[in-house]
Parts: C-alpha cells; structure tokens; sequence
C-alpha cells in the first residue's frame, strides 16, 4: 500500500520527467506573473495611499481655511457693531474681547484670555500697518500639554475705541470642526508656525511635531495663512490611525494569489490525473510484454480506443504468432522426443531405446531370472515388399507390429532394429524352456495370414534367441548372439527358431557380416559357376549338368549357396544374379555345343523368387536368343515350396516357360508340401528327389518305399525321375532297379568348372 502510494506519488523514469515537466510549465508562468503583478499592486497601492493622505489634508485644510474666512467675517461684522460682538460670541468664538494698545482689557466676554495674548497684541499691533486685515494667532497656554488656543484679530477702528483691538478666541469645536465628522481611517493633525501640534482629530498615537509626522509617511498639506490673514502658514498632517488596511489592490492581489495557487494545484491535478491515465495503459503493455516473456500468452486488454489500443492490438498479434510458433515448435519437440524412442513407422520402441533399455536391463537383472533377447527377421520379406510395393510393405510391417505385441505379454517389449528385423526382449523367464514355449507361440501367431489390400499372405519368420546374462551380458553382444542365432535358423531353411550357442560365435560366416560384400559381389565378378554332371541312369554317359553358383568371397575363400543365396534374396539381388546364372549356364552350355556336345542339357536353378518375379520368361526368353542356345537344351530347376509359395501364378509361369520349350524340372522334391497329389499339376519333364531320402535309401526301409512309389508314381504321370545325391553304388544299382532315369551325385561327378565339364565330356567320347 505504501509502496503503491509512493510509486504514485514519486513516480518514475517517463512519469516523473513529464509531470516535472507539466508542473514547471504550470508554474513558472504563474510566478513570474505574480512577482510582477504584486510588484505593480505594491506601488499602486502605495501611490494611492500617499494621495490619499494628501487629499485628506488638503480637504481638511480648506475646511480649516473656510471656517477662518467665516470667522473673518463675523470679526468684521463685530468691529463695525461691537455691541453684537458678545452676543455673537457662542458659536464661533469662545472669548470676544477688545484690548487697548497698552494691553488693557476695554471690554471682554466668555473665558479669560490666555497671558500669551500679550504676545498676541504686539503682534497685532505689528499688523496695524496692514489696516482691515485680520491676523489668526496662536495662543500658547500657560499648560504646556493643553492644546494652544487660537485666536483671530482685527485691526480695524472701531467706532469709540480707535486703537482698540478686537480678540476673538476660537471656538476649537468651531474651527477644527467634530472628529466624528472625519474619516475613521486617518488621523489628520494641524502643526503651527514652530511645527508644533496645534491640534489633532485624535489624539492617541499622533506625532508632536510635523517632523516626525513626516518621518511617519503623513501626508502634508501648507495652510497658507500668510496671504490673506497675518501669521504664519500651518502645516496639515494625514496619517493612518492604525496599520495600513489593504487597499481594493491587495485585495484583489491576495484573491490573485489564491486563484493562481487553485490553478496550479488545478493543472498539477490534471496533468498527474492525465499522466496516470496515460501510464496506466503504458504499464499494461509493459506488464503485458513481461508475461508474454515468461510464456504468459493472455491478450493485453486496453479499453479505450487509443494509440496504446493500436499498440495492445500488435503486441497480442505478435504474442498470438509467439504462442503459435512456440507451440508448434513443442510439438515438434514431442514428435522428436518420440522418433527419439519409437520406430516412425511401428511406433514400436527404436533401435536406440532398445539397446538403452537393455543397457538398463544389464544393471537392473535379478540374478535368478533370465530375460530372452529374441531377433526375428521375416523371412523372404524384400520379395513381398517388391511384388506388392512399398506401400502395402509398410503396411504389412505395421501389421507385423501389432501382430508381435499381441503375442507378448504387457512387460515384454517388442522393437524395430531395421526393416524387416525385430528384437522382442522377454522379461523374467524361469528358464530356457519358458523362452522356448513363447517363441513357439511367436511362430505359431506369424504363421497365420496377413491380409493387405483384400489379399491374404502367409509369412514365416526365422528367429535367433539369446539368453541374458548367460549368452552375454551387454545390449551389443546379446543382440549379435541373438543375430547368429537367428542367421543360423535361416540357414537351416527358415521359419524357426535356433538358441544362440557359443560355437555360433567361432562360425566365419556369423563372424562376418555378408550383407555388404555380397551387395558388389557382382559388380566385383566375385561369383563363379561349378557343374555337376548329370548322367543317364542306363548307359552312365552325361547328359546334362546343373550350374551351382560359387562366391569367391576374397576374406573367406569360396563360399557355398547355401549360406548366401538366402542372403542375396532378402536383400532383393536374387533377380539379377540368378538372370547372370543363365546367361553364364547359357553361354557355358553353348561353348560345349560348339566343342561337338550338342545334345548336353544345361539345368538351372531358380528361386522363388525369380519365379514370383515377372521377369523371369522374358530374361529366359533373351538370354535363349542372345546366347542361340536351343530352349530343349535348357532346364530349370524349380523347388516345389516356391512353386506352392504363389500357386496360381507359379503354374502360370510354369506353363509359359514350357511354352517357350525349355526342360523343367521339381527340384528337392520329397522335402516341403511332398504332395504326390499336386505332381499332376506341375506341368514338369523331371522330379528330382531330394538328397535326403536318397542318403537313407539304403538304411531306412521306408525310405526306399517312398522313392520307389514317387518313380511309379512321377512314371505314371510322363515324367522322368532324377535322383540326386547318389554317393554309392548300392544306392545307384537299387535306384537303378526302381528305374530312376538319371542320376547326380558324387558318385559320378562333384560339382566342377565348365572346362572340366568338356574334359570329361572329351573322355567319355573317346571311351566310347
Ligand atoms: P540343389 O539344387 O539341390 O543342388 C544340389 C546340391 O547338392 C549342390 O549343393 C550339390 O553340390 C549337392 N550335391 C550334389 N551331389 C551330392 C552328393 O552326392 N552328396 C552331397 N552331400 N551333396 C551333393 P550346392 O552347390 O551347395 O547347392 C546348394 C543349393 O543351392 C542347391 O541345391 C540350390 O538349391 C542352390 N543353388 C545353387 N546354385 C544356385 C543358383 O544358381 N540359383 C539358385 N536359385 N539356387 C542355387
Ligand atoms: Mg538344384
Ligand atoms: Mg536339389
């Protein structure tokens, strides 16, 4: 309250300059102007004092003179009938008396006259030169403070007493007139030939001699008695009775001054009242911009339409655009904080929350529990994303996502290492077996179909599971375990599920990352064909051989198909390198052609893949005619889980590469769907059958059971059978008897470079 109360009254910085200022322009005019102005009402009044003094003794002066005039009169009318003089006596004079030459009194009435009358005879008689003429005489008494009486004489004959003098003492009610009848204001005093007080309208407070009225500020007026009258001239003092009273002037200057004093307090009022009520608004706007400094967002509210109305309004635009900005800008935070931590796409926990999460796990882990780190990868998922674009691909990871959360419990996390890998991290496992059993249940829930853009598909995941801490007991090693461990289940021909196990970690190949090298393997002619013959089950001679693709991988020496074509799929090269594979078979083929082999049948083998891919019969279709190879002299080797992978389009495919006149054949037949019912929709020349059973054909009755009845069975259907893999004789002579067509295994030749295809070709002709 205080501190309000002085902030008013002291303002400060802008408010105290322009009410300083206010003030000064208020009152600086209003004093010069009263200085002068009393300077002016002072002389002014001054003047008027001193005429008015004067006046007042000038009046009384001519009254005083009147009244002797008129007294000069009666004295003459008493010398010419001076039996009239007594009776005339009462009003005028207080003594008539008339006095012989020699000072006697001849005749007298009223009061004694004074023993200075003597004085006033030699006088008298000093004015006999001046005959008529009237003298006026001051009588001094024998009381020195009684007033002096005055006298007026004539010297004039009068009949009887020719030098007789006629004395009138003057009546002072008569000659000074009635004090009442004079101004209340002024003391007027009548000083005689010695200057001294000869009377006074009042007596209290008058001075005794003219002088001192004089050094009293009087106002003087000379009785001029010497002309007319012999005698002395008297002198007519005025001054004030009391202390000067103010005049209309002062009045009206100390009315002056308080108006001015009422004006200026008037102005400062209204300039304060002004400068408030401009300051007001000023200090909004100032308390405005600070709460907008400290996020306070609300508009400045001003209510009269002003300029600082004009400033309120854009100072809330702009405050209206901060808040825009700012809350823009927050939301872009949150987005950030949240691409921080969640998968943009899935919104599943990112890879980096992931390994800061496990990094946690890594401090928080209770001895006893076991927390399963699994990697799941979807298996052939740069075909799906390919064949059905990017779009639905994203919309299948999504899928995938939900599908992955609704198979784990609320405490375990599902994240998104990249594209089609994911870790799931199990919390609190008693044990291996636990894990098991939920990974289980992860396969079994991704087997069930995905529905994208009205279609249903049926994916499979090939999943690596580490134990932690026993695996290892950091987030980058217990993820690599669980990387090891998933490569190796895609190894072992995908959708499962392998633990990691230590020798995991001795594997080359787990060791080092593929994925990059065999992205410029191509580029860098790092791949390299081997043939393995093929020969006629009756006569031993070749009839064909099947390409198989070799990496001469510079850091590992040469590196077998099946631990990179699953590889080279899923990063979607299988297009262009199994289209490489034909043209070099192709090319291979027709070299042993001009060699004289005219008959050699070249087999090729192609992944689902390829056969999923629209290229397929237009790259089959070229490279035929590149190369000139006839298409009979072509093969290729299809597996039946690629064809049951797209079952229409499979056989679509299928019937257009029969088409064009090329050799098919089901490769690994026996291993996947074994379906002899859908034989007879395979629209191939050749099943071949797969290594397995082949292995075991001589050991396992009912394996040889099995081969026996696919070779009747593929018979009945027009196809040849092939069996691949034989490494004995035994298994040769007992394929032989169950009248496999051809053969192919190490019994007869190992996989070898073309050249050494021509070799034994050259041998076997000159055998012949
Ligand atoms: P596949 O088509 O079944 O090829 C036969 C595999 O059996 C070859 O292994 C071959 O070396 C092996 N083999 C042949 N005779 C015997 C034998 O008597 N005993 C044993 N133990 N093995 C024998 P390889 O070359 O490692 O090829 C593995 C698989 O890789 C092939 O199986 C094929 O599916 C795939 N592959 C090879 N080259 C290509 C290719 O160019 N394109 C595609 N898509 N797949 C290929
Ligand atoms: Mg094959
Ligand atoms: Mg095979």
């Amino acid at each position: 309250m205080i501190a309000r109360l002085k902030d008013w009254i002291l303002f400060r910085g802008v408010r105290r300059r322009i009410s300083f200022l206010f003030l000064i322009a208020a009152f600086l005019p209003v004093i010069t102007l009263t200085i002068m102005l009393y300077g002016m009402v002072a002389e002014i009044s001054h003047e008027q004092d001193e005429q008015k003094k004067v006046e007042t003794s000038r009046a009384y002066s001519i009254k005083v003179y009147e009244r002797i005039l008129f007294a000069e009169a009666a004295i003459q009318r008493l010398s010419s009938n001076p039996e009239a003089t007594w009776k005339a006596r009462d009003l005028l004079f207080n003594t008539v008396a008339l006095v012989a030459p020699n000072g006697r009194m001849l005749q007298h009435t009223g009061e004694p006259l004074p023993a200075s009358v003597n004085e006033a005879i030699s006088l008298a008689r000093k004015s006999a030169s001046y005959p008529h003429k009237a003298a006026v005489h001051v009588l001094k008494k024998m009381d020195a403070h009684a007033a002096p009486a005055i006298a007026i004489s004539m010297n004039r004959p009068i009949p009887g007493h020719p030098d007789a003098i006629l004395f009138a003492v003057f009546n002072p009610m008569y000659l000074w007139g009635d004090p009442e009848a004079e101004s209340q204001e002024f003391n007027t005093c009548v000083y005689g030939v010695d200057k001294t007080q000869l009377f006074c309208v009042y007596s209290e407070g008058s001075q005794k001699d003219v002088e001192q009225a004089v050094a009293k500020g009087a106002g003087i007026w000379e009785l001029f008695l010497k002309g007319r009258f012999h005698g002395s001239n008297w002198v007519v003092a005025t001054q004030h009775r009391y202390a000067a009273q103010p005049t209309q002037w002062q009045r009206f200057f100390s009315i002056y001054v308080k108006v001015a004093l009422l004006s200026v307090f008037l102005v400062g009022f209204l300039s304060l009242f002004q400068i408030r009520r401009t300051m007001g608004p000023l200090r909004k706007l100032i308390d405005g911009t600070r709460r907008i400094a400290h996020g306070d967002y609300a508009p400045v509210e001003i209510p009269a339409n002003n300029e600082f109305r004009e400033l309120a309004t854009a100072i809330n635009d702009m405050s209206g655009r901060i808040s825009e900005q700012i809350r823009t800008l927050q939301e872009h935070e949150e987005r950030f904080r949240h691409q921080a931590r969640f998968d943009s796409l899935t919104s599943l926990t990112n890879r980096r929350a992931l390994f800061a999460m496990l990094d946690v796990l890594g401090e928080d882990q209770y001895v006893s529990d076991l927390t399963g780190v699994l990697l799941l990868d979807i298996d052939r998922f740069k075909f799906f994303n390919n064949t059905l674009g990017h779009r639905a691909g994203d919309f299948l990871l999504r899928q995938i996502a939900r599908r992955l959360e609704h198979l784990v419990d609320d405490n375990d996390t599902v994240a998104r290492l990249s594209g089609d890998e994911f870790v799931i991290v199990l919390r609190d496992c008693k044990d291996r077996e636990e894990i098991r059993q939920i990974v289980e249940r992860i396969i079994m829930g991704m087997g069930e179909p995905f529905n994208v853009e009205g279609n249903d598909y049926a994916l499979t995941c090939s999943i690596g599971v580490a134990v932690f801490p026993e695996d290892a007991n950091n987030p980058e090693m217990i993820v690599e375990a669980a990387d090891m461990a998933m490569y190796e289940s895609k190894k072992k021909g995908r959708n499962n599920f392998q633990f990691f196990i230590p020798t995991m970690r001795d594997s080359k190949l787990n060791r080092l990352r593929l994925d990059t090298d065999v992205r410029h393997a191509l580029e860098r002619n790092e791949f390299f064909l081997e043939y393995q013959p093929k020969v006629n089950a009756s006569t031993g001679r070749i009839v064909g051989a099947e390409a198989l693709i070799r990496w001469a991988y510079p850091k590992l020496g040469v590196v077998s198909p099946d631990n990179f074509i699953p590889l080279i799929e899923d990063i979607g090269l299988m297009v262009p390198i199994g289209a490489w594979v034909l043209e070099t078979a192709c090319a291979q083929n027709m070299a042993w052609h001009q060699a004289g082999f005219t008959d050699m049948r070249v087999a090729v083998n192609i992944s689902a893949y390829q056969l999923a891919h629209h290229s397929l019969v237009p790259t089959v279709e070229r490279v035929l005619q590149e190369t000139g190879l006839p298409a009979r002299c072509l093969e290729l080797e299809l597996t039946e889980s690629a064809i049951m992978e797209n079952f229409g389009q499979g056989i679509e495919t299928i019937a257009k590469l029969r088409s064009l006149g090329v050799h098919l054949s089901l490769d690994d037949f026996g291993t996947g769907y074994s379906s002899l019912y859908y034989l007879k929709h395979f629209p191939v020349h050749f099943v071949k059958i797969d290594r397995a059973f082949i292995s075991d054909l001589t050991t396992k009755d009912e394996d040889a059971v099995i081969v026996r009845s696919i070779i009747s069975l593929a018979h009945d259907l027009q196809l040849q059978v092939v069996a691949e893999g034989v490494e004995t004789i035994m298994q040769r002579d007992l394929l032989l008897a169950s009248g496999c067509d051809e053969f192919q295994g190490f019994l007869f030749a190992r996989p070898v470079v073309g050249d050494e295809v021509k070799r034994l070709l050259e041998r076997q002709k000159r055998d012949a």
